[in-house]
């Protein structure tokens, strides 16, 4: 049986939810191994809309585990509202289907708190954060001060726990000239809540160990895009923890050699949300198109998604830092009526020529991008579940990005509808 990994291989926004959740339905156990509440799926199953942030999307489906590793950080308060709306749309949820795990760090208040003030005061340009906390709440993680599920347990341990945040967080909260953090407050929160919350926690490590030798297949569904990774992304524009398919191992407690397939999600065209380089950024009508074609808009905040054409040199990297076995490249159809396609292949520096993205700010920033142009086609490839369904130059383009990528092509998406998929190799099978 094979365990697949599910990396967006772009900045996110790639149509990971419509994959996950066509992978979902053939899974066991669906485990979040990074981020936090920030995910936004919207799961449309036999016509009801879901919409999840944080639990993964296996748990609007019968006969599943869900799992949330210890790679996440999680809002308690925002996961027992996640869990009350989706029972209230009928959605069973009980520890026989979630698990927590008990080293998860926790966002608390002060993590929101603080995140919106930073954000607020900064006279250097803007990291875009969602203002959850869930940067804090990764910082509070490497700087050990983190509260964390099994920390609710007991109560000695949750105020020693407490307070060695707050020696941290109230300097920060003196120069950021917020009130000190009410103590006491924050533990009453901290144990009502705790009654919510243990009833979920596991030792997610080893179940999910003994699910692999049991034979399941597990789904590690990723969120955002590599191209946000902390250490691979365009740093400092990117999200607080590891993105990349590494991740699904230490944010889970599995070995990597339980990875059977890493499976990369790529847009057939480019989009990024905030600020931040982007080669390929096509500022005219041309990226106006392909955002109307595209819906490209913020699901949460409607915010217009920045469009430029597909950027093969960002992607092949993505697809060397996961490893990616292969990827589901989507939103083919945005492409339909196009004159003329363009590819990004390679970049210009200085009047040299580079085959990949540098690290330098300022290199990255000069990079000027190499295009290969092919021809459009003017036929539909909306709805396509086959090859034979696809016009010769949407085949043409496809087989060009596996050329350029170096990764071949094991699912094509052409519409947001689950069905219209081409198979071309099963991640989960052996
Ligand atoms: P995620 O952030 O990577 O999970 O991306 P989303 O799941 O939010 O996907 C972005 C949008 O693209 C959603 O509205 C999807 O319905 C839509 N979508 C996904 N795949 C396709 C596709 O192949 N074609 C088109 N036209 N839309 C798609």
């Amino acid at each position: 049986m094979a365990n697949v990994v599910v990396v967006g291989a772009q900045w996110g926004d790639e149509g990971k939810g419509k994959i996950v959740d066509w992978l979902s339905e053939r899974a066991d156990v669906i485990a979040r191994f990074q981020g936090g509440h920030n995910a936004g799926h919207t799961l449309v199953i036999d016509g009801k809309v879901y919409k999840l942030s944080l639990l993964p999307s296996g748990i609007v489906r019968g006969g599943k585990l869900s799992v949330i590793g210890n790679g996440v950080v999680l809002d308690p308060w925002h996961l027992v509202e996640e869990i009350e709306k989706l029972r209230g749309q009928g959605v069973e949820i009980s520890p026989g289907n979630l698990m927590i795990a008990e080293n998860t760090p926790l966002i608390l208040p002060i993590h929101g708190e603080l995140d919106r003030a930073r954000e607020n005061q900064s006279t250097v340009a803007k990291i875009g954060t969602t203002g959850r906390g869930i940067g804090p709440a990764y910082e509070d993680k490497v700087g050990r001060r983190s509260v964390r599920v099994a920390d609710l347990a007991d109560e000695t341990t949750l105020e020693l726990r407490v307070d060695r945040a707050l020696v941290h967080h109230d300097a920060l909260r003196r120069g950021l000239g917020l009130d000190p953090v009410d103590r006491d407050a924050l533990l009453a929160a901290l144990h009502e809540i705790a009654r919510q919350v243990l009833p979920y926690a596991a030792p997610v490590w080893k179940v999910l160990n003994e699910k692999r030798r049991a034979g399941k297949r597990i789904l590690f569904e990723g969120a955002q895009g590599a191209l946000l990774d902390i250490d691979f992304g365009t740093y400092p524009f990117v999200t607080s923890s590891n993105v990349i398919a590494g991740q699904a191992a230490t944010g889970t407690g599995i070995g990597p050699g339980a990875i059977d397939f890493v499976l990369g999600i790529v847009k057939a065209y480019t989009t990024r949300v905030g600020e931040g380089p982007f080669p390929a950024e096509l500022k005219d009508e041309t990226g106006q198109r392909l955002g109307e074609r595209g819906h490209e808009f913020g699901t949460v905040t409607g915010r217009k998604r920045r469009c430029g054409w597909f950027d093969a040199v960002l992607v092949r990297q993505t697809c060397a830092t996961s490893g990616v076995s292969g990827i589901a490249l989507t939103k083919l159809d945005v492409l339909d009526g196009f004159d003329e396609l363009k590819i990004c292949v390679g970049y210009e520096l200085d009047g040299t020529a580079l085959d990949h993205l540098p690290t330098a700010a300022d290199q990255q920033a000069r990079c000027k991008p190499v295009y290969e142009t092919m021809p459009g086609w003017q036929e539909s490839t909306e709805g396509a579940r086959s090859w034979a369904d696809l016009p010769a130059n949407a085949i043409k383009y496809v087989r060009r990005v596996e050329e350029l990528i170096d990764c071949p092509v094991a699912l094509l998406s052409t519409s947001p509808e689950r069905e219209d998929t081409i198979l071309v190799t099963d991640p989960f099978s052996d």
